[in-house]
């Protein structure tokens, strides 16, 4: 098999969409599989539709055109704002994009009319984490504009927090949101269906109190394909955080010195060049591997490894590691553990392939194992 390749286990991507969609149910909330960093891959898309999630959604257009080209039927959102320049594409590729801008759902509006749809529009409210959102004092006369557009339904309104500034979604901003969907049907008298929360981030906040208000949706990634809350990036109970593997091939595999002779200036990536070398104590050798992969496949300084094994370094096309006590040799395989960022990157490189392992494969495993 080549390397690097990412081993993708659908059972447990099915596991843990089944379990998050069941546990939110019992709150009336909905889940939104987002399928960004997966890159829209109809395999992990069925996979979440089995699960039961009520639609799809992702920030790329052109990832929502291949699930819709591999036969996928469910309601398909568009999670960043639309480009001006591709509100065309848009209305005929998704069901439902989520806006800020007046002049885009007015352009979407007019795009929708020459395809002869009606286009769904969530808008998004900024609720302090200063990424995208229509402040909360300008909802109303965007909502009366947004009213006003043909083709164009309002499904809901939602917010987006913890990406940019790291905000926590808690009982204040989502009693606000819950608030805003009240006094826009009162003002306006149409119904706010869709009032969505947020997205993995949320899942702290929801599971901690018993009332969600009117939040009835949430767009959940992270937490579906890696079992981790982006919070604290603490396993969520119950779930699988090993889903994806990166495994790697060792290109070199010797005993060298722990510390570099000569005169030192700085390295290619400053950044993951002196990664872990305060965990070394006082050795001054050790056994050091260098594994074919580097930041031009993932993102290095988001990958965990083998008990034992520590990373030393990495450029574009190599990882330097520790290797402990046991020596690896050239041409062996290390699995390493992705988090979420490291997995869009490796998705998104050309140099790392994909297997995918079939849903019933885990659950036999799992079968045999109790
Ligand atoms: C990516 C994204 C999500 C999903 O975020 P996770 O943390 O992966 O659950 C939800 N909403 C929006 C607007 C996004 O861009």
């Amino acid at each position: 098999m080549t390397a690097p390749r990412l081993e993708i286990d659908l059972g447990k991507i099915q596991h843990n969409a089944t379990t998050l969609v069941q546990r939110l149910d019992a709150r009336g909330i909905s889940v939104t599989g987002v399928t960004k960093a997966v890159l829209g891959a109809p395999e992990v898309a069925n996979v979440l539709l089995q699960a039961g999630v009520s639609g799809l959604g992702d920030s790329r257009l052109e990832n929502l055109k291949a699930m819709r080209a591999a036969g996928i039927l469910a309601p398909l959102t568009l999670l960043r704002s639309p480009m001006l320049s591709q509100v065309s594409r848009v209305v005929t590729n998704a069901d439902v994009s989520f806006n800020t801008e007046i002049d885009v759902i007015r352009a979407l509006a007019s795009a929708a009319r020459t395809a002869q749809v009606t286009h769904g529009v969530v808008l998004m409210i900024e609720l302090g984490d200063l990424r995208e959102g229509v402040m909360p004092n300008e909802l109303n006369s965007f909502v009366r504009e947004t009213l006003a557009c043909s083709n164009i339904e309002l499904t809901g309104i939602g917010t987006n927090l913890a990406c940019r500034s790291g905000v926590s979604p808690d009982d204040r901003n989502m009693a606000e949101l819950s608030a805003l969907a009240t006094s826009i049907e009162e003002a306006f008298g149409i119904p706010i269906e869709i009032v969505s929360g947020g997205n993995s981030a949320n899942l702290n906040w929801v599971f901690a109190g018993d009332d969600a208000g009117r939040i009835n949706n949430l767009r959940l990634g992270e937490a579906i394909l890696v079992g981790r809350e982006p919070l604290h990036r603490c396993p969520i109970d119950g779930l699988y955080t090993d889903a994806f593997s990166l495994v790697a091939e060792v290109i070199e595999s010797k005993s060298k010195p722990t510390q570099p002779w000569g005169t030192v200036a700085q390295s290619a990536f400053v950044d993951t060049a002196q990664l872990h070398v305060s965990d070394r104590g006082v050795k001054e050798h050790c056994i050091q591997a260098i594994l074919a992969v580097g930041h031009q496949d993932t993102d290095p300084g988001g990958l965990r490894l083998e008990p034992g094994v520590t990373i030393l370094g990495a450029s574009s096309d190599h990882l330097v590691v520790d290797t402990g006590s046991l020596s690896r040799p050239v041409g062996s395989e290390m699995s390493l553990q992705p988090n979420y960022g490291a997995l869009v990157r490796a998705m998104t490189s050309p140099f790392v392939t994909r297997v995918w392992k079939p849903c019933h494969e885990t659950i036999s495993a799992h079968q045999t194992k109790t």
